[in-house]
């Protein structure tokens, strides 16, 4: 929605807004020296956009009234009556702990979860608030950017994603990301140029293709476009295929959509049947959509010249949502004319988001320690997830590397208590099992069994970790709990052109990680001609801080390939 729309809305009451935001912020500017006002105006517009009621708009004009102005959260109630009101305060609320340190943190974050289970609107306008200050985050000064940059990475942007916000998801972490990792980005800048462009030639190249197979075949899309991959998508992508762009096969992928969902699946045939699908990369989120409620069907194909290419194909309803999420729910909601305010989140209760809201609200009840709150909140419901379904088609949602234990102690602390055993798909596997989205996990339970203090070592839900503490704690096994850190070590093999003054490098770089070196030596790689193959043993097996370091070797000229394993 352009300025002019939201200025001669046909709502009486957003033009009201309009009006008495305007001139509460009268002659007051934001540090770029822009008039305030512009970013009221901005976060509504943003509300507009994702379709939200003019109730929340009205709310978005006048979010910063109550906090920056002489006006009282009386004088907006006796304008715009109670639910206006309540909304402000709520953003005024939330808006008022800063983000430092561990004990504000949790304060703010536990009001962010009430205000949400309260009213979502609360959180919309403020998601919208934070996206208009992310993008002139610039003229704020470096410390304070880095801060407001690692909140909304932290925070914000995966809550977008909970919330099924998917792009705005993506924005808050895109306009994070320079400001959180300065060094990669400029990285990821330098060795992505001219990559997306050369990808968007070849896929104009097919298009005709496939527009004319789905004609042939009666399928008339609604759309026909590419979708550039998210700089920081791509970057955690790259983290896990060792920074090796070239096997990154989405950057640019082609989104078809539909009008229904039997031309969805149509059309997955249409595109088969011009080129080779690869196998194990067909997905159907439609028929099993993901966690956060994301719905498409992706396939990549083994194209002309022996390219891949990712296609997603959706119809217009999902990718309304897929865009939006819960607003995108909430419009809907709306425009069937429920008018009642609580009536229409009774509605809403039975979508996913606002389960997920109300299972939050439960479980922040359950913990005192500010520091386990954070790390679980983080990792429990923030993380990327999976799913796995239980033996009668019960869905749990996890974090991402969860294990049958995980999943045990999901269902309920007795069941992980008692865990002895898990079946995954039918097949036996160890309780240390890395579970995969749609694995159907049996537990096999013991009477009277207690859990072991070495499943410390590998479960990834602070719920889990909670119940086994308690439980060692109860059966007296407490001081034998081992160190849940248990130091291991990583070996890189590195190829690298033999240079004077290499190992140096190498070693600078590690010592800078503060990573010690175990041992090292180098032989000429007879395989590989006149490199040199490179072996190290390090003191960590940090996921992270080990491709951190793959990374920074990479820069190096010398040095051609690397490769890692946890030893
Ligand atoms: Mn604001």
């Amino acid at each position: 929605m352009k300025t002019a729309t939201l200025l001669t809305s046909k709502s009486d009451l957003v033009q009201r807004a309009y009006a008495f935001a305007e001139k509460a912020h009268a002659g007051q500017k934001r540090k770029s020296g822009e008039p305030y006002f512009n970013h009221c105006l901005k976060t509504a517009e943003e509300l507009a956009r994702w379709k939200l009621d003019e109730t929340t708009i009205a709310a978005g004009l006048l979010h910063d009234v109550i906090e920056n102005t002489d006006y009282t959260a009386e004088d907006v109630e006796q304008e715009f009556g109670p639910d206006i009101k309540r909304l402000v305060e709520g953003v005024t609320k939330l808006g008022t702990v800063k983000y430092r340190g561990v004990e504000t943190q949790v304060e703010n974050l536990r009001k962010l979860i009430l205000a949400m289970a309260e009213d979502i609107r609360v959180i919309l306008i403020k998601l919208a608030d934070r996206l208009h200050n992310m993008r002139t985050l610039n003229a704020l000064p470096p410390t304070k950017q880095k801060r407001i940059a690692l909140e909304t990475m932290e925070i914000y942007a995966p809550l977008a994603y909970r919330l099924g916000m998917q792009k705005l998801s993506g924005q808050l972490e895109d306009l994070s990301f320079p400001y959180v990792y300065p060094t990669e980005y400029r990285w990821l800048l330098a060795n992505i140029k001219g990559r997306y462009e050369k990808r968007e030639a070849f896929l104009m190249k097919i298009r005709p293709l496939v527009l004319k197979a789905l004609k042939e075949n009666g399928i008339e899309p609604v759309a026909l476009d590419f979708r550039a991959k998210r700089y920081t998508s791509l970057y955690k992508k790259l983290l896990r295929y060792e920074m090796d762009i070239d096997k990154i096969h989405d950057l640019v992928a082609f989104r078809i959509i539909v009008k229904t969902i039997e031309d969805c699946y149509a059309a997955l045939g249409v595109i088969h049947n011009l080129w080779p699908p690869v196998p194990g990369r067909i997905k159907d989120y439609i028929a099993m959509p993901k966690p956060n409620g994301y719905r498409s069907i992706h396939t990549t194909i083994i194209c002309t010249e022996g390219e891949f290419v990712e296609f997603q194909i959706r119809t217009e309803q999902i990718h309304q949502e897929v865009e939006n999420g819960i607003a995108a729910h909430w419009a809907y909601v709306e425009t069937k004319g429920t008018k009642n305010y609580s009536r229409r989140l009774a509605t809403l209760a039975t979508n996913k988001e606002i389960a997920w809201v109300e299972q939050l609200r439960a479980w922040q009840k359950q913990f005192t320690d500010p520091k386990e709150f954070i790390d679980s909140l983080k990792i429990d419901f923030l993380k990327d997830r999976i799913f796995a379904i239980t033996p009668k088609g019960e869905v749990i949602d996890l974090p991402q590397e969860a294990t049958p234990v995980d999943f045990a102690y999901h269902i309920h602390s007795d069941i992980g208590n008692e865990c002895i055993g898990a079946k995954v798909n039918g097949k036996i596997v160890p309780l240390d099992y890395e579970l995969h989205s749609s694995d159907i996990v049996e537990i096999i339970t013991q009477k009277n069994k207690k859990p072991s203090s070495s499943w410390l070592e590998f479960v990834k839900t602070a719920t889990a970790k909670g119940h086994i503490r308690e439980a060692l704690r109860k059966s007296g096994l407490q001081g034998r709990i081992l160190s849940e850190k248990r130091k291991k070590q990583t070996e890189l093999k590195i190829t690298a052109a033999h240079q004077f003054g290499l190992m140096k490098k190498i070693s600078g770089i590690l010592s800078r990680s503060h990573v010690n070196i175990i041992s090292m030596d180098s032989t000429a790689s007879r395989r590989r001609g006149h490199f040199y193959l490179i072996k190290i043993r390090c003191d960590t097996s940090d996921k992270d801080k080990i491709l951190k370091i793959i990374l920074k070797l990479k820069e190096l000229k010398e040095i051609k390939e690397i490769d890692s394993r946890f030893v």
